[in-house]
């Protein structure tokens, strides 16, 4: 497995700025590797299989993007005789420049396909740079819907009272959904290379979410579906379907997972994540029964005291996510007219 990292080119002018950035190697070569890569805002790629690269951020907190997607999507591209295909597209226009940059490094055949695992903001927010490159964009008809009412909530946003600094964080975004669309499967044959991709999660108020199989590469692309040693957003996502799903894909002929935030893991890394959900749901269920509020089990039940994961700053949400959904409804209020009546 090979690993890349981004390099920028160097003039005469920049010898200070070198310099400098040595003493900072030098001093943070001490500090733990999170420390080194926040400073230099650093990104890898993997060559997980011949032919098959991931694009891995590190966990930085953007500024420049839409402030509820802040981090960094993980993304990927396959080389194929046919051209390349681009799983998700990340957070900003900016970082899937820098995707495009590991491509062009490589190849100069045309991008025929960017395929959008789900209408998640931070894994979809590239589109427009390979709209430029004139490839077809990807995702389940549902997700596409979605896109577009993303873009409007958008709009609406940057158009309210506060509208303006989200504005100036966003400016040259341009939110760019899907092009084309499918169901529940769509299978692209490139040549040396067959693209499976599959809507799995559908359920209820889920997110339609889709898979990407490429079965010669043994290699599963799960976008937001699987995050590797990060705290995951569930949503409206039901967790429940989610573990199913999760235990149905551990199963597919498969040795690479590759997760929507995160490097790319093994069986056994998904199987990890599959029980961090399974305990999150039951120590969820377990303070439920025993009488907590939703506000006491999210008061009571740290995840980062557990988990030593990266996105603790989610872990609050995502177990108030996994009590709206296991908590029992609230009781419907008695209508006025049957209440006692009063002296
Ligand atoms: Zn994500």
């Amino acid at each position: 497995m090979w690993i890349f990292k981004n390099k920028s080119s160097l003039n005469i002018r920049s010898v200070p700025l070198v310099l400098a950035s040595s003493f900072l190697l030098t001093v943070f070569a001490f500090l733990p590797n999170r420390g080194l890569s926040v400073i230099l805002g650093l990104y890898s790629v993997q060559e997980v299989k011949p032919k098959v690269f991931v694009w891995i951020p590190d966990d930085v907190i953007d500024q420049e993007c839409d402030p509820n997607f802040t981090r960094a999507a993980t993304a990927g591209f396959t080389l194929t005789a046919h051209g390349v295909a681009v799983i998700d597209t990340s957070n900003s226009p900016m970082h899937a420049r820098d995707l495009l940059f590991e491509i062009r490094r490589r190849t100069d055949l045309p991008i025929q396909y960017v395929i959008n695992t789900s209408a998640a903001a931070d894994h979809m927010l590239g589109n427009e740079v390979f709209t430029d490159e004139q490839a077809t964009l990807i995702s389940t008809k549902a997700a596409q819907a979605e896109m577009f009412e993303y873009r409007q909530e958008l709009f609406d946003r940057e158009h309210s009272e506060q509208g303006f600094r989200l504005q100036a964080r966003m400016r040259g975004f341009h939110v760019t959904p899907s092009t084309k669309t499918f169901d529940e499967k769509m299978m692209l044959n490139m040549g040396d290379q067959e693209i499976r991709i599959t809507s799995l999660i559908r359920s209820g108020t889920s997110p339609d979410e889709a898979v990407v199989y490429l079965p010669s590469a043994k290699t599963l692309f799960l976008g937001e579906l699987y995050d590797n040693k990060y705290f995951p957003r569930v949503g409206s996502r039901d967790v429940h379907r989610w573990i199913e799903v999760l235990r149905q894909v551990e199963g597919w002929d498969v040795d690479t997972y590759v997760p929507g935030h995160g490097a790319p893991g093994n069986k056994k890394d998904l199987v990890d994540f599959r029980k961090f959900l399974e305990w999150l749901v039951a120590q969820v269920d377990m303070r439920l029964k025993q009488g907590q509020t939703p506000e006491q089990v999210q008061r009571s039940l740290w995840l980062p005291k557990t988990y030593n994961w990266h996105a603790a700053d989610l872990a609050p949400e995502t177990v108030a996510d996994v009590c709206r959904q296991l908590a029992p409804p609230a009781p419907a209020p008695v209508p006025a007219s049957n209440q006692p009546e009063g002296r």
